[in-house]
């Protein structure tokens, strides 16, 4: 399965709002250079990847929780990111809600501040 697609039935259940806001480029066409995360000085288009594996503004909140991870998931390093989001999402979602609910806590309070 797609990472998009998992990630939509997963946030979308709780987080309908947010999802709307994340990755609203691929519905309405914005260009490349309007969707360049402005949280972090890569660079890089502000994708569902970026934002929950590589965005350096929530290094703080990832680095406990990817610690736990590599603890209950068994080749951890191995996996691509979407194989580690099925993972995740299968063996701890209690703990992926509570991440992905403080990164996009994070995010929205430094987008509108
Ligand atoms: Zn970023």
């Amino acid at each position: 399965m797609h990472l998009w697609a998992i990630w939509a039935g997963y946030v979308g259940t709780i987080f309908p709002r947010a999802l709307n806001h994340l990755e609203t480029g691929r519905y309405v066409n914005e260009k490349r250079e309007d969707r360049i995360c402005t949280l972090c000085n890569t660079n890089n288009v502000e994708t569902i990847e970026h934002f929950l594996f590589d965005c350096s503004k929530y290094d703080t909140q990832r680095l406990p929780f990817v610690q736990k991870a590599q603890n209950v998931i068994d080749d951890w390093e191995n996996l691509n990111q979407t194989e580690c989001l099925s993972k995740l999402f299968n063996t701890m979602p209690t703990a992926l809600g509570k991440y992905v609910k403080d990164i996009f806590l994070c995010r929205r309070n430094n987008l509108y501040k």
